[in-house]
C-alpha cells in the first residue's frame, strides 16, 4: 500500500478559527497530516510518496471554474486591501431563492463561496488546497493501476467542500475528486463511504442528484452538532440521485457496538449498489477524547473499523482512504492508520 503525502500542506498554517463566537487558534493544525504520515511509516505498511502535479483538470471536473479562480486570486485581493491576517467573509447568503451573482468585492466573494466562517484564507490556503486534492488525484491513480488499498494524506480535509462552496476546514474536495476519477476506470458506479464524525454535506451535494455516486456517511446528528443544516436520514438524493445517498446520523455519546451496526448498514448498502471502488472519507474525530466532537470510539475501535472494511475487500472492491478530519493530535496518527492495520492484518 502506498501513502501519498505532500509538504505543501504546511502552507497552510496560522488561521484561526471561529469557536463560540471567539475567534481563537483553532483545531484544524498542520501537525495533524505530520502525525498520520508518521504513523503510516511507523507501523510499516508500505511506502510514503509525493504525488505529480497532475494539474486542475481532476479539480475542474467536480469544481466550478470561477470557484477554483476565486481560491487562487483570493489572498492576493485581500493583501491588496492592506490586510495581512487571515482573510474571513462576513456574510453569506442564506438561501433566500434569489438569483445570485458573484461579487466584485473579495468580502464579498468570501460569503458568495462559503457555507460559514470554518474556512479562512492565509496566504499559503490554495498551495496547500492544490497539493491536498494532488494526494487524492495520486490515490486514485493508485487504485486504477489495480493496487487493493492506498491512502490519502490530505490536508486541508475536504468533506465539506460543495462545487462552488468551501466550508467548514475544506477548501477543494479531495474524496469527490478521487470518486469522479475512479468512475472512468470502475464505473458504471463508485462509493464514497464517510466514517468522519460530521456530515459529508459538500460530497452529499456534489452527487445529490447523481446515480453514479453512491454517498452514504455516518456522522452526529444535525439536529445538535455541526454542519447542522444537513445529514438527516430523510435525505436520500434527488432526481436521478434518489436512492443514492444514505445518512445514519447517531446521537452524541455513540460507543463502538451502534457505530460499528451502522457501519455494517453502510457497507451493505455500498454493496447492494454494486460499488466497484470505494473512497473512505477517513475522519477520526469520532475518537472519544476528541476536542470538538462527542462520540466516544477507544483506540482499538479503529482496528477494528478496518476489519469490518474487509467485507469490501473480500468482495473485490478497491478501497482508496482520503484522510478528513480528527483533532486530537496525540492519537490522530495512530487512530487513523489503525483503520489500514485493522484492513490489512485483521
Ligand atoms: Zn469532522
Amino acid at each position: 500500500m502506498h501513502a501519498w503525502y505532500s509538504s505543501h500542506h504546511l502552507a497552510h498554517h496560522g488561521h484561526g478559527e471561529l469557536i463560540g463566537g471567539e475567534l481563537l487558534a483553532g483545531f484544524e493544525l498542520p501537525v495533524r497530516a505530520e502525525r498520520v504520515r508518521d504513523a503510516f511509516v511507523a507501523a510499516d505498511l508500505g511506502e510514503v510518496l509525493t504525488p505529480a502535479d497532475a494539474g486542475l483538470q481532476p479539480i475542474l471536473a467536480v469544481h466550478d471554474a470561477r470557484y477554483v479562480a476565486f481560491l487562487q486570486s483570493a489572498w492576493a485581493e485581500w493583501r491588496a486591501l492592506g490586510r495581512t491576517h487571515p482573510a474571513l467573509g462576513m456574510v453569506w447568503h442564506a438561501g433566500l431563492g434569489l438569483p445570485r451573482e458573484e461579487p466584485r468585492h473579495i468580502e464579498g466573494k468570501l460569503g458568495f463561496y462559503s457555507i460559514d466562517a470554518g474556512c479562512a484564507i492565509v496566504e499559503g490556503t490554495w498551495e496547500a488546497a492544490y497539493w491536498s486534492a494532488q494526494c487524492a488525484v495520486a490515490g486514485a491513480q493508485s487504485l486504477q493501476r489495480g493496487e487493493a488499498t492506498a491512502l490519502a494524506v490530505c490536508r486541508p480535509p475536504g468533506h465539506h467542500a460543495a462545487a462552488a462552496l468551501m466550508g467548514g476546514y475544506c477548501y477543494l474536495n479531495n474524496a469527490a475528486i478521487a470518486a469522479q476519477m475512479l468512475l472512468a476506470t470502475h464505473g458504471p458506479r463508485v462509493g464514497v463511504l464517510d466514517i468522519d464524525y460530521h456530515h459529508g454535506n459538500g460530497t452529499q451535494a456534489i452527487f445529490w442528484q447523481r446515480d453514479d455516486v453512491f454517498f452514504t456517511s455516518l456522522h452526529a446528528d444535525p439536529h445538535d452538532d455541526y454542519p447542522y443544516l444537513s445529514g438527516h436520514a430523510s435525505e436520500e438524493g434527488e432526481g436521478a440521485g434518489h436512492g443514492h445517498t444514505l445518512n445514519l446520523p447517531l446521537p452524541a455519546g455513540t460507543t463502538a457496538p451502534a457505530y460499528l451496526a451502522a457501519l455494517e448498514v453502510a457497507i451493505d448498502a455500498t454493496l447492494q449498489r454494486g460499488c466497484r471502488a470505494v473512497v473512505v472519507s477517513l475522519g477520526v474525530d469520532t475518537f472519544e477524547r476528541d476536542p470538538i466532537s462527542k462520540f466516544k470510539l477507544a483506540m482499538p475501535d479503529y482496528l477494528e473499523i478496518g476489519r469490518r472494511l474487509r467485507r469490501l475487500r473480500a468482495a473485490g472492491v478497491p478501497l482508496l482512504f482520503v484522510f478528513e478530519g480528527g483533532y486530537a493530535t496525540d492519537e490522530v496518527g495512530s487512530n487513523a492508520v489503525n483503520v489500514l492495520v485493522g484492513l490489512e492484518r485483521g
